[in-house]
Parts: C-alpha cells; sequence; structure tokens
C-alpha cells in the first residue's frame, strides 16, 4: 500500500482517487474549492470507455446515466433540416458523473479548501504546502488540477493554455417550456447548425434531479462564435460592473448586455429552434476555447493528467473520458511497477501521444468550423457535404483511430 496524493477534486481527479484507493492504496485528495464543485459545466458525450472508467472507478453504470439520442441532424438557418445520420449515443451531464465519483470516495480523504502551493520532491518522496499552510507528503502525486494547473505551474512552467480565438456559450433549457416545433423537430436528437464560420450544437440531458422522464427533461447547447482576443474575449469576460475575468467568467457573472446580444444575433442567423432554445435559458454563460499541448506529462514522482496535461477543444468530445483513460493507465502501471517514477514514466509512454493526437484532432475539428466561409453557405451543396463531415466526426467514439494513431485524417495533415 502506498500513500498517493491526488490534486483536483473535479471529473479527473475524482477517477484517479477512486481507482486507486480500490487498488488498496493510501489516497487523500486535495481540492481548493470548498463546498459542492456542482453547477459548474453542462453537457457530456459519454463513449464506453468513459463507462468503463466509471466501472473501474466503483460506480454502477446503467440506463439512469443519461440521455439516450438515436439521429444526428443539422438544422439550416429556416429550421428545415439539412441532414440526418443514424448514431446512437447516451448524453449524460457534469453533474450526475461528477455525484456519482463523489460518492463513492470517502469523504474523509476529499480534503477541501487545500489550495496546492508549492510541490516539491526529493528522492523518495513528494512534498505538498497547501495554502492554508498544511503540509502533505506522499509517494506519488497525481496532479489533476485543470487547464490552470498550479502543479504544471511549478514543474513545466512553459506549458500554456492557447487561446483557440473563439468562444462558447453554453448552457440548458428546460424541456417544458419548448413549443411543440422544437421538440418535434429538434429536441431528441444531437443536432447541428452551421452559419458562417461558427457552430451552434446541442442535445437533450437529464433535469433536475436527474430526471430523464420525457417533459422534465433538458436541451444542453454549446454555440462556437469567433471572439477576437484583445477586444471582443476582454470585453466578454467583464462583468455589468467593470470587473474582467481573464481566466473565466463565473457564469451567474456575465453581463446581460452581451446575452442580450447573443440573443439577438441567435435571431437573425441561427435555425430558429435554436434561437427558442436561447431565448428561453435562464442563465447562458460563457467559455473561451483553449489548447493546452503537453511535450511531457512525467516528472519524477508527479503526473499530470486530465486536463492538467491536454485539453483538446470541446469538438472532440472526450475530455472526461479521456481523464477516465488515463486515471485507469496510472493505476495499471502502479499496480505491476509499485508507485515508483518508473510507473509514472510508464504511463508516459502510453498516454503522451494519446493526448497529443487528442488535441491534434480537436483543432483540426475546430479548422473546419472556422474555415465555413461565407462561400460555403451560399452553396447549398456545399453546406450539406459540410453537414454531413460535422456530424460524422464531432464527439464520437475515436478509440480505434487513436490506436492507429489516425485520429487526424491524412488529408489533413
Ligand atoms: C464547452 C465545453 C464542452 C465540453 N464538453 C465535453 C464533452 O462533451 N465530453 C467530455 O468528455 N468533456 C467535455 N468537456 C471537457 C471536460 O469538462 C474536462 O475535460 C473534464 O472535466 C476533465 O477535467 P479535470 O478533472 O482534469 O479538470 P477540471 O475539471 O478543470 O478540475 C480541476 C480541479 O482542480 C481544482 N484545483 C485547481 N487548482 C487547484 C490547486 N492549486 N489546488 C487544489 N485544487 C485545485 C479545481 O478547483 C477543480 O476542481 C467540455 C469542456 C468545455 C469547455
Amino acid at each position: 500500500m502506498a500513500k498517493i496524493l491526488v490534486v483536483g477534486g473535479s471529473l479527473g481527479g475524482l477517477f484517479a482517487a477512486n481507482i486507486l484507493l480500490r487498488q488498496g492504496h493510501d489516497v487523500t485528495l486535495l481540492e481548493k474549492t470548498v463546498g459542492s464543485l456542482d453547477g459548474r459545466g453542462a453537457g457530456i458525450v459519454t463513449h464506453d470507455a468513459l463507462a468503463e472508467a466509471l466501472r473501474a472507478a466503483g460506480v454502477t453504470v446503467d440506463e439512469t446515466l443519461g440521455v439516450p439520442v438515436t439521429k444526428r441532424v443539422t438544422l439550416g438557418a429556416d429550421g428545415q433540416s439539412l441532414g440526418e445520420m443514424e448514431l446512437p449515443q447516451v448524453l449524460t451531464s457534469w453533474s450526475r458523473l461528477y455525484h456519482m465519483l463523489k460518492e463513492s470516495f470517502p469523504s474523509e480523504r476529499y480534503l477541501q479548501g487545500k489550495t496546492v502551493k508549492t510541490v516539491t520532491q526529493d528522492e523518495n518522496a513528494v512534498h505538498v504546502l497547501c495554502e492554508d499552510g498544511s503540509k502533505h507528503d506522499a509517494e506519488l502525486l497525481i496532479a489533476s488540477d485543470g487547464i490552470r494547473s498550479a502543479v504544471r505551474a511549478q514543474v513545466a512552467p512553459q506549458i500554456q493554455p492557447k487561446y483557440a480565438g473563439y468562444i462558447a456559450w453554453r448552457g440548458v433549457c428546460d424541456e417544458a417550456c419548448l413549443s411543440k416545433y422544437t421538440l418535434d423537430t429538434l429536441f431528441n436528437r444531437f443536432g447541428f447548425c452551421l452559419p458562417n464560420g461558427e457552430q451552434m450544437l446541442g442535445y437533450p440531458v437529464a433535469g433536475s434531479g436527474n430526471d430523464t422522464r420525457p417533459g422534465k427533461r433538458r436541451y444542453n447547447f454549446v454555440w462556437y462564435r469567433p471572439a477576437s482576443e484583445h477586444e471582443e474575449l476582454v470585453s466578454l469576460l467583464t462583468d455589468d460592473d467593470g470587473h474582467h475575468y481573464p481566466t473565466g467568467i463565473p457564469p451567474l457573472k456575465v453581463s446581460w448586455k452581451h446575452i442580450a446580444h447573443m440573443r439577438k444575433v441567435a435571431q437573425e442567423i441561427l435555425a430558429p429552434q435554436y434561437a427558442e432554445i436561447l431565448e428561453k435559458t435562464a442563465a447562458p454563460f460563457l467559455q473561451a476555447i483553449y489548447d493546452v499541448r503537453s511535450e511531457q506529462i512525467v516528472f519524477g514522482r508527479i503526473a499530470l493528467m486530465g486536463d492538467a496535461a491536454f485539453v483538446g477543444r470541446p469538438h472532440v468530445g472526450m475530455g472526461v473520458t479521456k481523464a477516465g483513460d488515463e486515471a485507469i493507465v496510472i493505476a495499471k502501471h502502479i499496480a505491476t511497477l509499485g508507485a515508483t517514477p518508473a510507473a509514472l514514466n510508464a504511463y508516459s509512454d502510453e498516454r503522451l501521444k494519446v493526448g497529443q493526437q487528442v488535441v491534434a484532432r480537436a483543432q483540426y475539428l475546430g479548422r473546419y468550423m472556422q474555415a465555413q466561409g461565407s462561400k460555403g453557405n451560399r452553396d447549398n451543396e456545399k453546406l450539406k457535404r459540410n453537414a454531413d463531415t460535422v456530424m460524422a466526426e464531432t464527439a464520437i467514439d475515436i478509440s480505434e483511430l487513436l490506436a492507429k494513431g489516425k485520429a487526424v485524417p491524412e488529408s489533413a495533415h
């Protein structure tokens, strides 16, 4: 039994902590937030590998995981279908996964209000100092502390998030308040709408209390829109009192002026079904989209995983699945090689290139959206072809492509 510290108590950290605890290790998780992390994030696309990681973490996976859909559809600006395709998937939510993983992990091992400040290591151990003055030692440290990882900032300060040039408006709208037209033509599908250089997508998720009954569900949307880094993005990340949040604006602080403008543009360029969803979503919020690509994810007794290691733009729809896969691989090598730097190196050998491929594929999918210019949208045939590709490639299971090293098609190199 080894002493292992996990930094970050969101989905990635909870996967690692649960799996390592079940292997018999003495695991302590350090999370900076006090209180529940719930309320962040919205919809998550599931893949088989995600279900596997949940089971490894001790979670029972059954039909309550999420809402099943069988089809994808792309809507034109007039609301008519530009094309459909069969693609069965189960859509869940961040909160659902968080609660399942949190309930699996003993609360006395999940320490809150622990903001990791410094991390040092010697031949035998890692030493952590938190902002509250507490000190923690362990044989290994697994850092899943997110895109702005404090651990990564110490071991690899050169790895920085790079802004992708666009933001995502996100939110969830109650099924009960939608018109029959939107329910009939969109609600039960994974839907897309492709205005020039932009992309809207959405799908149904469980409603309050994880209710998946018809009438009680919600529609989750993500609308990607370009925003210049030094003007538009700064303005979008500034609240109505003039306070700027460079690393992300809290959902309830998003300016009503930006929300009103976003809804107005939605009426002009999106399918009416999506415009209605945006109009009726109580609290839309926004996130800037970044890439994080690491050249190294293991530093002696310290490993980076989850968003601390790699962030692929959400088009690839596998941030959570990737974190679950990484936790499984870390635990597998610790089981064979012990809680040693060798085990972490074996994790790096298996996962470094996979993480880099995920980032590359997400950039490829983003380029596709950004390249869809006005010419394409005037040419109906071209738009249909574009819709077919976007539906076939966005947020699908790419485990086989990753295994073959072909996450990005040759033609895109
Ligand atoms: C628009 C959008 C849509 C997405 N859609 C999908 C999807 O469909 N499917 C999917 O799989 N993924 C999706 N993702 C990605 C997904 O949300 C993340 O990849 C996933 O949560 C894994 O992150 P993580 O646990 O490593 O880090 P995070 O979730 O960022 O958690 C990091 C944790 O570390 C804590 N922390 C930070 N600093 C410190 C510190 N110094 N000390 C202690 N604790 C600290 C934080 O409080 C937080 O709890 C989407 C993301 C976006 C932006």
